[in-house]
């Protein structure tokens, strides 16, 4: 009976990951897929123990999940959204050292009869579960670090770099190959952990902070490779399904990312991007137009259609629960207001939905990139606020410019165009907006919350003036 149970639990299992993956595809369903997704994660465990495995000693075991408990949940509390994308890179650290460790664990366990336990496929798919589990662990960590500024953010280059982490990696893998071939040569084992961890920190480094989601999404990619792998290893179906469906899910994500940026892969993995931006950045020096916050509020007020294009700097000024007081105020007042989400607004995934579901803003107002584009040339105002390259119009004019090609939020096409930032500094590309400088377009200089909670305090009065 047990093999058979275990194996509907498995089932069961997979068919709640992937349901979970689909649910968190939209706002709107996002928390039931979390909640799928947990409830797979607690039938799988529980699979696990009925299958009846030779547990050793249950309370290793029993302090591992209390130990997870007591640190993971405070984490959740704690961590602030602005450091979710650092928090996913330690998440992945640990769940890829986890595959590493195990995978290191088979092979010394296996070695008194390697020659039947350790021969074919298994010695190839624990070869590959070790090297991406311990180059994902360093590497995330690297991530995480450059994300949370305990490391410096800019590329860390040299000479000849690409050419020493290929050499590099070709070794860890060329010993990778004798270890196939000859398991029993154990004192190779600890050289291959060694590069490969010595490889995820080379990898990273050389990448800016900014482009640290896209490569936690990549990472997050290797990680489920190597449960995969994993699976493979341990003869655990659930792991081979579990570890595909992450490893898909996050090659997607960071090809979805990268189309949404106009980069390629190689860009973003060998281009050192933020480097060039730090180092070339001078804004043009053009005069624009300003407004203060009651004049802001008087535009706000005349008008029948806004759309707010929210960006980065939302993030940073934490501004949503203002912004949702501007939305009712605005909706009271019979003025049609949408918000356009451009799909990588932000720095990571998704950034703007969860901040603006974090404010109670109805997911129906929320509208994607695609479809409100055709709006903004019958919209009164387009208001952004903390956004800059998702606006920029250079991308699609300017050949020579870094986000040249990447699809844009058409916010100059509106009749009216107000911008709120703190200075004419640029954004994640490091490049001046044209926007700023169009006749039709006002500067609202300040924090985004303090100067969105002036223009709620000015609208009753702007009524009145009008
Ligand atoms: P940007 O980084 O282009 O611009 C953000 C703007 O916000 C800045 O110009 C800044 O101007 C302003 N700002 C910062 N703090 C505040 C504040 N407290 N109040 C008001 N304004 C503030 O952000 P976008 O969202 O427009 O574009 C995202 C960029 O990040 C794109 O280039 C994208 O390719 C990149 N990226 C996105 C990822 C994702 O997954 N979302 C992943 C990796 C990269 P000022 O300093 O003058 O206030």
């Amino acid at each position: 009976m047990a093999p058979h149970l275990v194996n509907y639990l498995y089932i069961i299992s997979a068919a709640l990951f992937i349901l979970s993956l689909k649910w968190m595809n939209s706002p709107a369903t996002s928390r039931r897929g979390v909640f799928v997704g947990e409830a797979g994660m607690l039938i799988a465990v529980a699979a696990a123990f009925i299958k009846g495995q030779p547990i050793y000693n249950l309370w290793w075991i029993v302090a591992a999940i209390a130990i997870g408990t007591v640190v993971g949940i405070p984490i959740a509390y704690i961590m602030p959204m602005t450091a979710v994308p650092q928090r996913t890179a330690l998440s992945h650290a640990c769940g890829a050292l986890a595959a590493a460790l195990v995978g290191t664990a088979e092979f010394y366990q296996r070695q008194p009869q390697a020659s039947t336990e350790l021969s074919g496929f298994v010695i190839v798919a624990l070869i590959i579960e070790t090297l991406l589990g311990f180059l994902t662990f360093t590497g995330s960590l690297m991530a995480m670090g450059k994300l949370q500024e305990v490391l410096p953010q800019r590329p860390i280059t040299y000479r000849n770099q690409n050419a020493v982490n290929f050499v590099l990696f070709a070794i860890a893998v060329g010993i990778g190959i004798r270890i196939i071939a000859v398991p029993t040569d154990t004192y190779l084992f600890p050289i291959f952990i060694a590069l490969a961890l010595l490889f995820g920190v080379l990898l990273i480094i050389p990448i800016g902070g900014a482009d640290m989601p896209t490569v936690i999404a990549i990472l997050n990619s290797y990680a489920g490779l190597s449960a995969c792998a994993m699976g493979f290893v341990l003869s655990n179906n659930l792991l081979v399904v579990a570890g595909a469906l992450d490893g898909s899910s996050g090659l997607i994500l960071s090809i979805i990312m990268c189309k949404a940026m106009n980069r390629s892969f190689t860009n973003v993995l060998f281009g050192a991007f933020g480097q060039m931006q730090t180092s070339t950045t001078k804004t043009e020096q053009r005069s624009v137009r300003s407004a203060s916050p009651e004049e802001a509020a008087q535009v706000l007020e005349s008008a029948t259609s806004v759309i707010i294009v929210p960006g980065y700097g939302l993030a940073v000024a934490q501004a949503q629960h203002k912004i949702r007081e501007l939305f009712d105020s605005l909706m009271r007042r019979g003025v049609d207001v949408k918000f356009g989400i451009h799909p990588v607004a932000g720095r990571m995934p998704g950034h703007m939905n969860v901040l603006l579901a974090e404010a109670d803003i109805p997911y129906d107002r929320l509208v994607e990139m695609e479809d409100i584009n055709g709006d903004f040339p019958q919209c009164d105002v387009a208001l952004v606020i903390g956004a800059n390259d998702v606006t920029n119009p250079k991308a699609r004019t300017d050949k020579g410019s870094p986000i040249y090609g990447m699809p844009i939020l058409d916010v100059d096409k509106a009749h009216t165009v107000m911008v709120i930032k703190r200075s004419m500094n640029p954004g994640f590309a490091g490049i001046d907006n044209d926007l700023y400088y169009m006749d039709k377009t006002l500067m609202l200089f300040g924090d985004a919350k303090g100067f969105v909670s002036e223009i709620v305090k000015e609208l009753p009065a702007a009524k009145a003036a009008a």
